[in-house]
């Protein structure tokens, strides 16, 4: 039984929650059957139907059967799969942003400055230190989740599984049997142990998956440049493995990665604020290299995927020739992030026996003439009117929450203004409020001259 609070707690910073009697919110084992324009890799499915029950999209099409006893809910908006973020750093995302006021050559140079000590590195290290790292890991997760992403990595590891977005790296809640996912920020530190670790990973069947940065600076650095043949040199140019930032890399370099199957995370709002450019992608797209778009972390990229969509269509849109469609940038952060880390048939994409990791976004794309890939490009969080994972209704606008899960409990979020609701039903173990999770770090974030970073940037 759960012990919740029931009433209202209103803190200052973000959030008033309201906890509610206990009915604990599970994947539908009813079937339910949710309708809007279906967003598929291939298509745009108007008047759509999903079909999901325990979990798992039954079907997904313009004309699907409905079991008996199916419940549906209809929605004007845009059904998704979850956005999937292979590239983030979760528990540095309490950070507001950080505006260096200059550009840096490599990842080493601002890692060794006194600014980044003072404002990042050392209250970081204190936030760990005073033992809350899992409340770090809690509210960069609904960050996440508040941006329509339903799978992360670069978390805290076991100790802070929450069970709120799905964690690829440590814990992809699929069931065993599956590759082995490796995060790993600076492979040329990786001892050799390590190395011979992942490459025994990258060799098993079925095949695991390694992310490393690599090649991480401005287009003219060095250092960075320098890189990705010590990277080569250590066996790590094959299939499985894919590469972080690559801003120094050249159309060479992504010409040997497409021959060896290494795929590529390009994260352009953190590149162009820390570097003053961005990977050239359009190389990248000529030598065929599966790409994936992710934010790396919110204190100089996005504060989650669909800010890092908006930011990659504005750029894609400022160059010459566009390198992209909209529907190749919405790939980059769903079907092309799944096949990365060989998850194509779990996740990814709106298809039977795929998990039911989707989301429901406010189509503002039919006012400016535009399609649905255009809207999920240029949605903002205030558009995001559901997040389910595994099936369970996990955040969303509250009415459309009070229809699929049945008044279980919740929490309200107010997101740029609006009002959402947030379950942690599937959290384990079972925490407090989320607004005291706000409430401890924000105070302590204080003690050191900072404070809380917003969920979300509301146009700033
Ligand atoms: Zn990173």
């Amino acid at each position: 039984m759960r012990n919740w609070l029931v009433g209202i707690r209103c803190f200052p910073i973000t959030i008033c929650a309201l906890l509610i009697t206990p009915t604990l919110a599970m994947a539908q084992n009813t079937p339910l059957a949710i309708t809007g324009t279906l967003l598929t890799p291939q298509e745009i499915i108007p008047n759509g139907t999903v079909v999901l029950q325990n979990g798992k999209i039954l079907a997904a099409g313009a004309h699907v059967e409905l079991p008996q006893g199916t419940t549906t809910v209809r929605t004007d908006g845009i059904i998704a799969p979850g956005l999937i973020d292979l590239h983030n750093h979760l528990t540095w995302n309490v950070f507001p942003r950080w505006k260096p006021i200059q550009e840096f050559g490599n990842r080493y140079d601002w890692q060794q400055k006194p600014v980044y000590n003072v404002l990042m590195d050392v209250p970081h290290s204190e936030l760990v230190s005073e033992g809350l790292e899992c409340e770090m890991e809690r509210y960069a997760e609904v960050k996440a989740i508040s941006e329509g992403e339903t799978s992360v990595v670069g978390g805290m590891y076991a100790p802070c599984d929450q069970g709120l977005a799905r964690n690829l790296d440590y814990d992809p809640e699929f069931g065993g049997g599956l590759g082995e996912i490796i995060y790993s920020v600076f492979p040329l530190t990786m001892s050799q142990f390590d190395v011979a670790r992942a490459i025994s990973v990258l060799n098993a069947k079925p095949r695991g998956s390694l992310l490393i940065h690599v090649g991480e600076g401005s287009p003219q650095d060095a250092s960075a440049a320098r890189e990705f043949p010590e990277v080569e040199e250590r066996g790590l140019l094959k299939s499985g493995v894919s590469f972080i930032h690559g801003v120094a890399l050249t159309p060479q370099n992504f010409a040997a990665m497409a021959k060896s199957g290494v795929g590529f995370i390009w994260s352009p709002r953190s590149n162009i604020e820390l570097y003053g450019n961005t990977a050239n992608v359009a190389a990248a797209q000529a030598a065929n290299v599966v790409m994936a778009l992710a934010p790396d972390w919110s204190p100089t990229g996005s504060d989650g995927l669909l800010g890092e969509l908006n930011y990659a269509s504005v750029w894609n849109q400022t160059q010459p020739t566009p390198p992209f469609t909209e529907r190749e940038l919405v790939m980059m952060a769903t079907s092309n992030a799944a096949a990365l880390v060989a998850l194509q048939d779990f996740i990814g994409t709106l298809a039977a026996n795929h998990v039911a990791d989707l989301i429901v976004i406010r189509d503002t794309g039919k006012a400016h003439s535009k399609d649905a890939y255009w809207s999920l490009t240029h949605a903002t969080p205030e558009d995001v009117e559901l997040v389910m994972i595994g099936g369970v209704a996990t955040y969303g606008n509250p009415e459309l929450m009070r229809q699929i899960s049945n008044n279980s409990p919740t929490e309200t979020l107010k997101v740029c203004g609006s009002d959402k609701s947030i379950s942690f039903a599937s959290e384990k173990p079972e925490k407090h409020a989320f607004a005291e999770t706000e409430s401890m770090l924000d105070q302590a974030l204080r003690e050191m001259g900072r404070k809380l970073a917003p969920l979300a940037e509301c146009g700033d």
